[in-house]
């Protein structure tokens, strides 16, 4: 993979309704992964071309504007480039920052694109309900930290999974989960869902795939679901794993259904109102793993298949 900073000039050509920007923070996400298949994969934005610089979520500063709701000296979150510069021509994916008492970089994640996902994965698809059994994995990344945390502010018993002591910790020490554990120490995962669960699982905020979503099929209650956010177990097989338990979606009358953020984004506002209160209350609290500068991106993006990341994963090109 290849970082470009491309050498542009500092204004939108004559008659374009681009608008130009300096990038301020990029967002390192697992759905890039699928972005670099070839030919063109299922992803739902098209494939990275290659010799060009790679696009993803980030918060910018806007420069010049050919657009009418853009202005020069706006902060904006969108799709940008991973360059220091980016001339976009895409502007219906670019919100505009309003609210800028809370860190910028929160515009990567719980106040973009993740936040958008934890939020419309939790209380539009899985329709959770006060006391409700809930299970996250991935759990201390940058979607499962705030599903578990919303959860907890509804009311449920919530558990989740991570990949070390570290973040199984923090899960239960500073997100405020009931229960944690770390997936890569359970030899039968059945066996742990049922220690954390006795009485089943009414909600699964799916973000790995494989074994676990096999080992939750076991343990659903009747009428659970299942949001299925993301696969991430799956995402560098050549082969993605089958799903074995299937039948309990039937014999427990559950519902399993996929749902992509950006589906959502006409809801933004209504998540800014709910979620801007908590983090000014001291509600839900977020947690950011930063890289600095440009050069750091690549290793930072690849370090989200490792478990490398304890949080949101940020990298910062510029502090404006
Ligand atoms: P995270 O910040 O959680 O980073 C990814 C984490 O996944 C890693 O830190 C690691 O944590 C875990 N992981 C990596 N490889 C594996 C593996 N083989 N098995 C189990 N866990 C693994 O990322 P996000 O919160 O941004 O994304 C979480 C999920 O949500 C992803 O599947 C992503 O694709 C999906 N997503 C879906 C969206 C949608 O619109 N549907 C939008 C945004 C994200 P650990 O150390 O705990 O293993």
């Amino acid at each position: 993979m290849q970082v470009k900073t491309s050498s542009i000039k500092l204004k939108v050509p004559d008659g374009s309704e681009a608008v130009l920007v300096k990038n301020l923070y990029l967002s390192c996400d697992p759905y890039m992964r699928g972005r670099m298949n070839r030919p063109i994969s299922a992803s739902y934005i098209g494939s990275f071309q290659p010799g060009s610089p790679i696009s993803g979520y980030g918060v910018s500063k806007v420069l010049d504007s050919g657009h009418p709701n853009f202005k020069k000296g706006d902060l904006v979150w969108g799709l940008t480039g991973w360059e220091e510069y980016s001339l976009i021509t895409a502007t219906e994916s670019l919100f505009k920052i309003h609210n800028t008492d809370v860190p910028l970089s929160y515009y990567t994640g719980i106040l973009g694109m993740p936040g958008m996902t934890a939020y419309a994965g939790f209380y539009e698809i899985c329709s959770p309900k006060k006391g409700e059994y809930v299970f996250v994995s991935a759990a201390s990344g940058a979607v499962g930290q705030l599903v578990g945390q919303f959860a907890k502010l509804l009311g449920c018993y919530v558990v989740g999974s991570a990949g070390s002591k570290d973040k199984v910790d923090l899960l239960k020490n500073k997100f405020g989960f009931d229960e944690a554990f770390n997936y890569k120490e359970e030899s039968d995962l059945d066996a742990a869902l049922k220690r954390y669960f006795p009485e089943g699982i009414d909600i699964y905020f799916e973000n790995v795939g494989g074994k676990m979503l096999d080992a939750v099929l076991l343990n659903l209650r009747v009428h659970g679901r299942i949001a299925v956010c993301g696969l991430i177990s799956q995402y560098n097989l050549e082969r993605p794993e089958g799903v074995h338990n299937l039948s309990a979606l039937l014999l427990k009358q559950a519902r399993m259904e996929g749902f992509l953020a950006p589906s959502f984004y006409h809801k933004y506002s209504n998540y800014l109102e709910l979620v801007l209160p908590y983090i000014k209350e001291g509600k839900v609290t977020y947690v950011e793993d930063i890289a600095e500068g440009l050069e750091s991106s690549p290793a930072a993006l690849v370090g989200l298949f490792t478990g490398r990341n304890v949080g949101k994963q940020v990298v910062v090109v510029a502090r404006e």
